[in-house]
C-alpha cells in the first residue's frame, strides 16, 4: 500500500535558506559578473563591461532562488 503526501512548494523562506544570488552574463562573449546577493553588481559589472567592449550590448541575468517542500497532510 501506498500513500501520499500533499506538499507545497514555493520560494525558500526560512532563515536557513540560501540566499537569492544574481550573476549577469554577456551573450556576446559569456563572460560572467560576480554571483552577488546584490543586484546592482550585476549591472555594474555589465555596464564596466560594455566600456570595455562597446559592442557587447546584451547581457542576460541569472537569477538562484532557493525552493522548499513544505510537507502537507497525507492523503
Ligand atoms: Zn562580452
Amino acid at each position: 500500500m501506498y500513500r501520499f503526501r500533499e506538499y507545497k512548494i514555493g520560494p525558500d523562506l526560512r532563515p536557513e535558506a540560501e540566499p537569492i544570488t544574481s550573476t549577469m552574463k554577456c551573450t556576446t562573449c559569456d563572460a560572467s559578473g560576480p554571483t552577488a546577493e546584490e543586484f546592482e553588481e550585476g549591472t555594474e559589472w555589465a555596464v564596466r563591461h560594455l566600456k570595455a567592449n562597446p559592442g557587447h550590448l546584451e547581457h542576460r541575468e541569472h537569477i538562484t532562488r532557493p525552493y522548499w517542500a513544505e510537507p502537507g497532510a497525507w492523503q
